[in-house]
């Protein structure tokens, strides 16, 4: 009987693990004209002054364009990029991208603007031997201050690359760019880079703003995040904000700046002007 059902079990999944692998394959081979086919696009998340709720930056995700399968999330095509050596590439796109589109911004805005675009880097981008020069070229392509862009990284890209890290973000720091901590936090990763790193921007992850108002614990961690990047000079960005509730505690803790659904989702370049311009 076991065998019997071993062998049901193993013909059940068959069919439907060989379709896996084609899906695979099929993806595979869109997401490589994706690029050229103009199907890959950014779309900016403002970052606002918490007090005012006016935007003082805008974070590009990326976005997949699907000709048959729609809008493809981040999530579900960044690895793929990773596992088959697009990143790279892909990465440099998304950096040059940013660039330009904060480029254009600036030129649709009134002079004197500050706004600043922050860009999340993949692992292996952060591995790339060309990905400082490359930041230049951006820069001085789109005739942009450094101090204008920023690059994201996750504590798990420290952890794993820890050496390299410290070499990057010393070179970052000495070109002006900064640097932010993306999902901090959430990693499980001890805080002693901070000691050494040069890091500018602490982005609190959004499993901390839930917890604001789900647990009793949440303010009391959120409100020691605060403290510690206050006293360490570092920029807190609250990450996922939803509810007028979580923003209240978050004003009272003094956190400066935020990002999340309650003051916008992420959305096409030509929104963002328009946010940009009313006051
Ligand atoms: P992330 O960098 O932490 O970006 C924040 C994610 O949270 C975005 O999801 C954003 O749409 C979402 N979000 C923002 N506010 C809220 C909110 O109030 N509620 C909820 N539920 N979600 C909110 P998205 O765009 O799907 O991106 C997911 C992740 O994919 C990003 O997390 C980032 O790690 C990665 N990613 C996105 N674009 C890029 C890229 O160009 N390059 C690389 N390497 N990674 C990217
Ligand atoms: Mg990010
Ligand atoms: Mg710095
Ligand atoms: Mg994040």
């Amino acid at each position: 009987a076991a065998k019997t059902s071993g062998k049901a079990r193993f013909e059940r999944f068959e069919p439907r693990m060989r379709v896996a692998v084609m899906e695979r394959a099929i993806v595979e081979n869109d997401l490589r004209a994706a690029l050229k086919l103009d199907q890959l696009r950014l779309v900016y998340q403002p970052i606002v002054d918490m007090r005012t709720r006016r935007m003082q930056g805008a974070e590009a995700l990326l976005r997949w364009y699907h000709p048959e399968r729609g809008v493809i999330p981040p999530v579900s095509f960044i690895p793929l990029a990773e596992d088959l050596g697009l990143m790279t590439e892909l990465g440099a796109w998304v950096i040059r991208s940013a660039c330009r589109q904060l480029g254009a911004w600036r030129r649709q805005l009134p002079p004197g603007g500050d706004l600043y675009v922050s860009v999340n880097l993949s692992p292996t981008q952060f591995a790339d031997p060309g990905l400082l020069d490359h930041v230049r070229d951006c820069l001085t392509e789109s005739e942009l201050e450094p101090h204008s862009l920023v690059l994201e990284i996750t504590e798990q890209v420290l952890v794993d690359q820890y050496s390299r890290a410290r070499a990057v973000l010393a070179e970052l720091n000495q070109i002006g760019v900064r640097v932010a901590i993306d999902d901090f936090g959430s990693g499980y990763s001890s805080l002693a880079y901070l000691l050494e790193l040069d890091v500018d921007i602490l982005k609190i992850d959004k499993s901390f703003i839930d917890a604001l108002t789900l647990s009793p614990k949440g303010p009391v961690l959120v409100g020691s995040i605060l403290h510690m990047a206050s006293a360490l000079g570092l920029r807190p960005i609250a990450e996922g904000i939803e509810t007028e509730e979580q923003l209240s505690y978050l004003l009272r803790a003094n956190c400066p700046s935020g990002q999340g659904f309650l003051f916008s989702t992420p959305v096409d370049p030509e929104q963002i002007a328009a946010i940009a311009i009313t006051p």
